[in-house]
């Protein structure tokens, strides 16, 4: 549907952004969204405010019921079949089309995380790997919310290691059962629903899905966790004893289950980074309205620098999260332009390519809205501290973001490794462009570049230029250094996957205000003060990160040497963030909220 709008969009290869340069028209952004996007964009926002926050106090107070029938008026809706193929009862629509309502809808998080583990999570595996009858048995019954799905893979000893699971599968005697063994832990609508994708080693070896109904004998779901936050979302555990599972709900392959396990996270990833920006969005709201409506010291506190510059730091991450999210379902939907609508497969290892993107935005996203809320509660004082008003919840429900769909310390460690191996691979030409780097370095400087340049945000620019050579840098001298060993220096890695995050979120930042500027939107200033904003605060990220891999890998003359390169790299002249600071704030009390 929405591909005619994305002809120009560019389906770059994944991790592809540290190494090319892109001009705005090959970047999709929400500035490009067609007319039915607008549209589901508005009819998912009223359904947010019309349906889902009249429900907050019963939902988080978890009525029973209530969570279900919200999500079964969503689904006549069409709001969770939309990636469900039209001939199992699902809408079959685009990525953006999706990525909308998912950020759109997402007012309260307890509902985000019912509905994105039943729409990814729970219902995905099924529409890739699913064989034609459990297809016909199963998606039309997920699409309208008649069972809602869940996905079992964690497990008491085993969340992060999650090869390391111990519920096992044995055939049955006469070949017609598959009989499971185990518990799972933390699994989200483990209370509620119809149909769960659990994972386990047959014969104790060979990590396999199946597809488990509730009622089947064998399973019984433990009782519901006591939580900090998204108290409104079910998380279960479900105990496997001799849980006999017909064969023909296996999953996949036998011994095949790690691939859909993990390359189903990629699009939960992707998934929450949406939800993180449809969750901020509603925050920066709240807290623009406190501000302009507290007084203090005689005037509203939205007047005051400081509370300006929280305003003002929250909507620039906001949009940067935001920018990377359709930059990236963009280039998903670019990708999958030629697939056939019925090669599943394929399409999920299209969408397997921008693995690297997925983690960054996950990262990214999380910690976005965790700053978020924190700035709304900081910009409420007393009244952010109590249950009275919604900050205490956003700021309760967004830790959960950088816990679950893998940790974002093993996110940082998955954009790191993953980039490392494609290079290695030959996939992406990493080490060539390390190499002109290293050498472009080691050369005397020529001071032929310094003339201003005068072209839109070229200051920007020329940052995001600088950032991308320090990565580079810091890359080169780390695997010189590491070699092979390089994944095991978890601090370098992390450092190294700060750094790639950055350049991917001012890129996408960048692209997206040149686009707004060259269209002369209204919007056109305050997307490029917040750029401004991104701008200088990679740089800060980038340097500091930079200094500790290079004292990590160096010591002496050697070490002298490097923060000499990384000084001549990083210098810049700063801009007035004091002013941008003034400029995004102002647009978004003009707005009364998130500008854009
Ligand atoms: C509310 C909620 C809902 C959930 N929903 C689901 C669901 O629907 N389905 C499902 O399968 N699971 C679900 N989970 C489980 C979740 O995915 C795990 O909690 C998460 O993956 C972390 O695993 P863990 O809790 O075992 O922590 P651990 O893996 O023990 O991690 C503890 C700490 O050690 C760090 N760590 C671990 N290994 C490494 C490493 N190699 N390098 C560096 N640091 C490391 C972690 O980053 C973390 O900081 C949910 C959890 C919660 C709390």
């Amino acid at each position: 549907m929405a591909i005619s709008t994305l002809q120009p969009i560019v389906s770059a290869r994944g991790g592809s952004f540290l190494l090319e340069t892109r001009s705005p028209a090959e970047v999709f952004t929400p500035e490009d969204f067609s007319e039915e996007q607008r549209q589901i964009a508005a009819t998912a926002e009223r359904f947010a405010r019309e349906e889902i926050v009249p429900a907050i106090p019963a939902i988080e107070a978890r009525q029973p019921g209530v969570m279900q029938a919200l999500m079964r008026k969503a689904a006549e809706l069409g709001f969770t079949s939309i990636e469900i193929p039209e001939e199992y009862g699902g809408m079959g629509m685009d990525k953006v089309s999706a990525a909308i309502l998912t950020d759109h809808l997402s007012a309260l998080a307890s509902v985000s995380t019912a509905m994105g583990a039943h729409c990814g999570i729970g219902t995905l595996p099924l529409v890739w790997y699913g064989t034609e009858d459990q297809k016909q048995r199963y998606l039309p019954k997920l699409a309208t919310c008649e069972w809602l799905a869940a996905y079992a893979l964690s497990e008491a000893s085993s969340g992060s290691d999650a090869m390391n699971i111990r519920t096992r599968a044995t055939l049955s005697a006469d070949g017609s059962h598959y009989i499971l063994n185990g518990e799972k832990h933390w699994i989200t609508n483990g209370g509620t629903a119809g149909l769960y994708t659990v994972f386990a080693k047959i014969d104790g070896d060979k990590f396999s899905a199946f597809l488990i109904e509730r009622d089947t004998p064998g399973l019984s779901i433990g009782a519901e966790e006591h939580k900090m936050g998204i108290r409104g979302s079910s998380t279960c555990p479900l105990v496997l004893q001799d849980c006999m599972v017909p064969v023909e709900n296996l999953l996949g392959e036998a011994g095949k289950g790690h691939h859909i396990a993990f390359n189903v996270l990629n699009v939960g990833r992707l998934k929450m980074g949406m939800a993180c920006v449809g969750g901020a969005r509603h925050a920066m709201a709240h807290m623009i309205r406190y501000a302009m409506e507290r007084h203090a010291f005689g005037k509203p506190i939205a007047e005051l620098g400081l509370i300006q510059r929280k305003i003002a730091a929250s909507a620039s991450q906001l949009f940067a999260a935001e920018s990377m999210v359709y930059r990236t379902v963009g280039m998903i939907d670019a990708s999958l332009a030629d697939v056939d609508a019925n090669s599943s497969r394929e399409a999920q290892k299209r969408i397997e390519e921008y693995a690297v993107e997925c983690s960054i935005i996950k990262v990214y996203s999380s910690e976005m809205l965790s700053l978020v809320a924190d700035d709304l509660v900081g910009t409420m004082g007393g009244y952010g501290f109590v249950e009275d008003y919604p900050a205490e919840r956003h700021y309760r429900d967004a830790r959960i973001n950088r816990i679950f769909e893998g940790t974002n310390e093993i996110n940082r460690l998955i954009i790191t490794g993953f980039l490392m191996k494609r290079a290695m691979q030959g996939q992406l030409p990493l080490l060539k462009a390390i190499k002109q780097v290293m050498d472009e370095v080691t050369e005397p400087p020529s001071f032929d570049g310094g003339s201003e340049m005068d072209s839109l945000l070229s200051h920007e620019t020329a940052l995001l230029v600088a950032a991308k050579k320090i990565t580079l840098f810091s890359a080169g001298v780390a695997s010189q250094r590491f070699n092979t060993g390089l994944q095991d220096q978890q601090e370098v890695m992390a450092d190294l996957a700060d750094m790639i995050s950055q350049v991917f979120a001012l890129e996408s930042a960048l692209l997206r205000a040149q686009k707004i500027a060259e269209s002369k939107r209204s919007t056109a200033a305050v997307a490029a003060a917040m750029t401004g904003l991104l701008a200088e605060e990679t740089m800060g990220i980038a340097e500091r990160a930079a200094r500790r891999v290079l004292a990590a890998c160096a010591e002496g003359d050697m070490l002298r040497t490097q923060l000499a390169i990384l000084r001549r790299l990083a210098r810049s002249t700063p801009a007035n963030s004091v002013e941008l600071s003034h400029t995004v704030a102002r647009h978004c009390i003009q707005a009364g909220k998130y500008p854009l």
